[in-house]
């Protein structure tokens, strides 16, 4: 790994130091959230508001990789311990439009160490998503309506997967990755987010 040779500010919290994401901003514990429509539990690294979430947005909106890396390997460790036995992590999926114009898709990014941690593999190609109209604006019926025709599962899964993605509002996409999961073949859906927001924010 390359050492800084200058401080750079944490992306949670601004202090200065070595880190894209100090170790105080790394999250100790994942919490349980209402489970969305055919998910059978659901867990979140972070709350909206917290260090993590600033993160997540800042990697977003400046398609930074290494912030997403480093966010990844943060939500990594507690989610892995709360989320029990799972067969394959598959994340959530981008319309490929807006994954090409951020570099590349945060919940990929998030899979890869949480599937390291417990050994499984991630399944970068059982969930695709053909591009929809953009969902800030929309109330949560109209995002499951506009979402449940959009997302496809091309490949069968077996066994307990677990979904992952960035942010959860509504659980709306959740919940329409959940239902094409099951019906190609997985028994059962657990979600993994690294942040989860109140209905209001529309992050
Ligand atoms: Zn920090």
């Amino acid at each position: 790994m390359l050492a800084h040779l200058w401080p750079i500010p944490c992306a949670g919290c601004g202090s200065e130091g070595k880190l894209r994401l100090c170790l105080d901003c790394h999250p100790s514990e994942a919490e349980s959230f209402e489970a969305p429509e055919m998910v059978a539990e659901a867990w979140a690294a972070a709350q909206y508001g917290d260090p993590i979430g600033k993160a997540v947005l800042s990697s977003k909106g400046r398609g930074d990789r290494a912030l997403a890396i480093a966010i990844a390997e943060a939500v990594a460790a507690p989610l892995s311990a709360v989320v029990g036995s799972v067969d394959a992590v598959v994340p959530v999926p981008s319309p490929w439009t807006r994954r090409i114009v951020r570099g590349f898709a945060l919940p990929s990014v998030l899979a890869e160490p949480l599937a390291a941690k417990l050994t499984v593999p991630v399944h970068h190609r059982a969930l695709v998503a053909h591009r929809g109209p953009r969902q800030a604006g929309l109330n949560a019926h109209r995002r499951k309506q506009a979402l449940a025709g959009r997302i496809r599962s091309p490949l069968p899964v077996s066994g307990t997967i677990l979904l992952v993605d960035d942010v959860t509002t509504t659980g709306a996409t959740a919940s329409a990755c959940a239902r094409e999961l099951l019906g190609a073949g997985a028994e059962r859906i657990v979600f993994a987010v690294a942040c989860v927001t109140p209905q209001d924010a529309d992050a």
